[in-house]
């Protein structure tokens, strides 16, 4: 199969050139070609969506939300099939597909009260004159998404995109372009006008095209850090308005207090979700004082994780040899693997597929590359710390800042944690602490390029732009300072 963009609500055959194979990472096997557009594609990608964004703007947010509410609808009846989709391109385990469906959905959710949340505001500000501040559309937008949540990271995106009153345009990652389409397949049915929601596959070529373009008002990118540095700095140069989530490097903090069992479920479910392709995952523990009994219940529960089983493979034979490679060179460098997840997989998975195991580095220095590095594998490096003040200082002093937890069992430690750790979302007995809507996703320092949020209510801001409009209805003609 020859994958298709969708453009003007259908499906448009790409004159691509030059192409990539799709993947099942579980299986090894070629599923789809990807044709990588040209810049021509993008041109009529946003001619068409600035056609149908006309329309779209003059109706009322209230008949906007209407497709949300319809979409939801259609995905909640068909979790099952979309769950398969997902688990084919990018791996997941079937729960995890499933959960991150549903985590989506509630971002649909949360767009379809833009009439009740985004009202604006009206206030007389001098006797007779009134200043009201309405908020507009602003025309069209682009989202480029990593291949780790197929479905879920674009609907951050667009659900609030389009209630808006924006076009949107994805360009999905090309290791995963197959949950991409489906949406576009979903918001048609969902009765989107067409040329609302197109998909535009490429790589790196569309992806620098698209912030160049001047028919783009905003491009959201979620992805590694140093891609989002290049695609911010890019598209802020082309005038246009920006956000972008990079990657990271979360720590979790064990105290002596913690609760064994549930701090080393925890963790073990940080670690291995997703494989660990998370950019929530935990990938440090910083283990303060006395806490072999939770580090010995961690060894115990991740060696019990298969990958193949409970736990899905990495997403391309390229990612399986990066993790592996920090296994092998700590190995190598004499570090203490207390698990080694190389070559432990399911009897019944496809040897062809890109499995690694949970594997913990333990006793590492702060400076080693396992410390420092966004592994995006499962991996766990856990760093001994005599004093919680000696974690915090690690964690503060880690370039990124998406997520941070401790582990605890006093209310003063956490507070004292909460306060100092330095991540945009914190967890306080929680190794995935996902701040749900109407809370907005996203981290700190190179976690995040610039500023501003992606989801919940300060996204409202993102894709929209406010005017004020200040009048006076009274005939009273006295002179007024600025009125
Ligand atoms: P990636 O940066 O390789 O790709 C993301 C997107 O950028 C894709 O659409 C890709 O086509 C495009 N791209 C890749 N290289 C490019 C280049 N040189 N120039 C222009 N565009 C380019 O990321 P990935 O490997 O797909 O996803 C994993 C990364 O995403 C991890 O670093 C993870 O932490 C991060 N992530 C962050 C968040 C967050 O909310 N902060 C959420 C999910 C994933």
């Amino acid at each position: 199969m020859r994958i298709p963009n969708y453009i003007g609500g259908e499906e448009v055959a790409s004159s691509a050139t030059r192409s990539m194979p799709v993947t099942n990472p579980g299986t090894g096997e070629i599923i789809a070609e990807l044709p990588l557009s040209p810049i021509s594609e993008l041109d009529a990608a946003v001619k068409v969506a600035a056609e149908a964004q006309k329309a779209w703007a003059e109706i009322t947010v209230k008949d906007r939300v209407q497709v949300l509410f319809r979409m939801k609808t259609l995905m909640e009846a068909e979790v099952e099939r979309l769950a398969e989709l997902i688990t084919v391109e990018n791996g997941k385990t079937m729960p995890e597909s499933r959960g991150s469906i549903l985590r989506a959905v509630e971002c649909l959710e949360f767009a379809s009260s833009l009439p009740q949340i985004g009202t604006g505001a009206g206030l007389e500000v001098s006797r007779g004159v009134e200043c009201r501040s309405h908020r507009f559309p602003l025309g069209v937008t682009v989202g480029i998404t990593p291949f780790n949540f197929p479905l879920m990271v674009p609907l951050w995106m667009a659900p609030l995109a389009l209630a808006s009153g924006n076009a949107f345009i994805l360009k999905p990652s090309e290791q995963t372009p197959l949950s991409a389409l489906e949406l576009a397949k979903l918001f048609d049915r969902a009765g989107l006008p067409a040329g609302l929601f197109s998909v535009l596959n490429g790589d790196r070529e569309i992806v620098e095209a698209i912030c160049d373009h001047p028919g783009i008002a905003a491009i959201a990118f979620v992805g590694s850090t140093p891609v989002a540095r290049a695609v911010h700095t890019r598209g802020a140069a082309a005038g246009k308005r920006m956000r972008a989530l990079g990657g990271a490097k979360n720590h979790l903090v064990v105290v002596p207090d913690a609760d064994t069992e549930m701090t080393a479920s925890n963790v073990v479910a940080s670690v291995t979700g997703c494989a660990g392709q998370r950019c929530m995952a935990a990938s440090v523990l910083l283990a303060v004082g006395e806490v072999d009994h939770v580090i010995d219940r961690v060894r115990e529960k991740m060696a019990a994780v298969v990958a193949g089983g409970d736990m899905g493979p990495m997403i391309s034979r390229a990612a399986w040899e990066r993790v592996s490679g920090y296994i092998d060179r700590a190995e190598a460098g004499g570090a203490t693997l207390l698990l080694d997840g190389r070559g432990q997989v399911a009897p019944d998975a496809s040897p062809e597929g890109y499995w690694l195991g949970p594997c913990i580095i333990d006793r590492a220095r702060p400076d080693h590359e396992s410390a420092c590095d966004e592994i995006f594998g499962p991996v766990l490096t856990i760093i001994r710390c005599d004093t919680l003040e000696e974690a915090l200082a690690i964690e503060n002093a880690n370039p990124y800042g998406n997520a941070a937890a401790i582990y605890t069992s006093s209310g003063k430690v956490a507070q004292h944690f909460v306060d100092r750790a330095g991540a945009g979302m914190i967890g306080v007995n929680i190794g995935v602490p996902v701040p749900r809507e109407p809370f907005a996703f996203g981290g700190w320092n190179d976690s995040r390029i610039g500023e501003g949020e992606i989801t919940g209510m300060g996204a409202i801001e993102f894709w929209s732009r406010s005017k004020k409009v200040t009048s006076k209805w009274s005939t009273e003609h006295s002179a007024n300072w600025m009125s």
